[in-house]
């Protein structure tokens, strides 16, 4: 096995970078960092690329809540919502000091406000644009510890992965 590859520990029910060998044992290290472990070689098996994604999204958030521990942050991911489509708009602001103002409306698509840019360019000669681009995340909890129930931002609630 090559270092570096990601395996699954059925015994702790981790996913860790394989590191070496130790004696009878390999060296495991946690995804994201932190101390190593021993783990049965005769156990360990190539970690599925969804147990990879999912520990190191538990690892990440497991850095962003000890980096903020005022805040008590539970395990969140943050996902562009699915059911809402993002937002480009670009507004003119080419002219004197009032500009020009000309807006291209919200577009689900970048292409369909560049049209507008140029259409908009070609017609007034004008060449300087604000963009701006928003969406929609939604935050999901990640472990099924949780100590309240119901969703809390009328979103459809917890969706198991
Ligand atoms: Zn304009």
């Amino acid at each position: 096995m090559e270092t570096g590859t990601f395996v699954y520990d059925p015994r702790t029910g981790k996913v860790g970078e394989f590191r070496g060998k130790a004696g009878p044992y390999v060296m495991l290290r946690p995804v994201g960092g932190g101390r190593e472990w021993e783990a049965d070689p005769g156990l360990i098996r190539p970690a599925t690329q969804e147990e990879r994604v999912a520990a190191g999204v538990r690892a990440a958030n497991a850095r962003s809540w000890t980096g903020r521990r005022l805040f008590r942050y539970a395990p969140y991911v943050i996902a562009q919502d699915p059911t809402a489509h993002p937002e480009y708009e670009a507004r003119c602001v080419s002219g004197d000091e009032s500009g020009c103002g000309a807006t291209s409306g919200p577009h689900p698509a970048p292409d369909q406000v560049e049209e507008w840019q140029r259409r908009h360019t070609q017609e007034t000669r004008h060449l300087r644009y604000r963009r701006t681009f928003a969406d929609y995340a939604v935050l999901e909890r990640l472990s099924a510890g949780a100590t309240t129930t119901g969703s809390t931002g009328g979103g459809p609630g917890p969706s198991p992965r």
